[in-house]
């Protein structure tokens, strides 16, 4: 059984899904490892790393691609240089394990079940204590969290900790962290270790110890609603709750240094929690870092990939921040995937036991079905708006 590792050809991405380390790991327990040179270049793994660990470095990509059994990425699948789309080079019957974006870009589900690749959409983990060391969402979103509060702090033009100096007194830099999921976690934890007075705000209450146990106060709401759906996941919250939040929140975004979102609802276009009006309320200088900027933005002024200067507030719409990590970010991926091949290889043989919630969760296509009744009714939206 081949297990391939890919070289990412997506355009800024920089991770790979296994570095040198796991690959030893899985050589040791008896698993063939092929690695595209190349493939650890940019997160500063080189092939020899790979080829010290037991790995055979293979210069063509569409052998890797054609040959594996197990193909592992990171983002999704590209359209290469010469036109064919990665996805084509599949053997029938291969697994593809990777951030494939299922409920976003439906079609290429549609892609996979049609070259009968039996996918793995890492994103679909079940976010369960015994899926825990597979939730590449979890790993990545962490990192994210970390670097969006160094982010914030390199573009605020002031200290985060507080100083006493004999030149005066600084105040500390006040951050208000909107969603305190596992990147808001994160940015909390790192904006407090850096010196900042941290706020926090999330609509499901049960994160208010989190926040608190982290050092930052909780921000609270009464919401008279649901706002946990199926997964601990945020619901969608109705018009008037979101009246009653952004009236709550406005305050605090006024006052703050550094405004960090992060808030998204699985499946939907992030929410909208930072207007025009309340940035035009902040002080000059201050700074927001909106995590959401790939799914359409917590704040009204954000433009992904941009930095944005908007009466005088700096509106960073950053993408991708795991990859702007690529050894960490890699490192912990790599350890996710390690984990779920593991967990679907037995005696060198694939061992798909749909009964078990890890799989049936995050298994996407099979036997050239789309198994996943959203990624279905993803498609089916998908294909009657082009059909309009
Ligand atoms: P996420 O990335 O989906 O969203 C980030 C945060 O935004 C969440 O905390 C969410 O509540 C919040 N949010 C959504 N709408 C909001 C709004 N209008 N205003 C303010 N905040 C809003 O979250 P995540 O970090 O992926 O976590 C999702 C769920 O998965 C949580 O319940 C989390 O505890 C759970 N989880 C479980 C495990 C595990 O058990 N292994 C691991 C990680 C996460």
């Amino acid at each position: 059984m081949i297990i391939a590792v890919a070289k990412e050809i997506e355009v800024g991405e920089r991770r790979v899904a296994l570095i040198p380390e796991t690959v030893a790991r899985l050589v040791k327990k008896g698993l063939e490892v092929w690695v595209e040179t190349g493939a650890g270049d940019r997160s500063f793994f080189p092939d020899e790393a790979y080829e010290a660990a037991g790995a055979s470095i293979v210069a063509d990509s569409a052998t890797i691609w054609g040959e594996a059994d197990i193909l592992l990425k990171v983002g999704l699948p590209q359209e290469r240089e010469d036109g064919r789309q990665e996805v084509d080079l599949l053997k029938e019957g291969a697994v593809l394990i990777a951030f494939l974006n299922p409920l976003g870009v439906p079609e290429i589900a549609q892609k996979l079940a049609d070259k009968k690749v039996t996918a793995f959409a890492i994103e679909l983990i079940p976010r369960s204590s015994r899926a825990q060391s597979m939730d590449a969402l979890s790993s990545q979103a962490s990192v994210a969290g970390y670097k969006s509060v160094l982010i914030a702090a390199a573009a605020l033009p002031k200290y985060f900790p507080m100083l006493t100096t004999a030149a005066g007194t600084i105040a500390p830099a006040k951050v208000f962290i909107m969603g305190a999921g596992v990147a808001g976690l994160q940015a909390i934890a790192t904006a407090r270790r850096l010196g900042a007075v941290v706020e926090a705000f999330d609509i499901r209450p049960a994160v208010k110890e989190e926040v608190q146990s982290l050092g930052a106060r909780f921000v609270e709401v009464q919401l008279n609603e649901e706002t946990v759906a199926a997964g601990g996941y945020a619901k969608e919250i109705s018009a008037d709750a979101k009246q009653r939040t952004q009236e709550v929140v406005a305050e605090h975004i006024k006052q703050a240094d550094v405004v960090i979102t992060t808030a998204q609802v699985q499946g939907k276009k992030a929410p909208l929690l930072v207007t025009e009006e309340m940035v035009a309320q902040m002080k000059p200088g201050s700074v927001i870092v909106d995590l959401a900027a790939e799914q359409g933005g917590n704040c009204a002024r954000t433009e992904p990939g941009k930095d944005v200067q908007w009466h005088g507030v700096t509106i960073i719409g950053t993408i991708n921040l795991p990859s702007s990590m690529p050894i960490h970010a890699s490192q912990l991926y790599s350890k996710n995937l390690a984990t779920l091949v593991q967990y679907l290889v037995k005696d060198n043989a694939l061992n798909l036991d749909f009964a078990d919630d890890i799989i049936a969760s995050a298994c996407i296509t099979h036997g050239g079905e789309i198994r996943n009744q959203r990624v279905r009714d993803a498609l089916a939206a998908t294909s009657a708006t082009v059909g309009n």
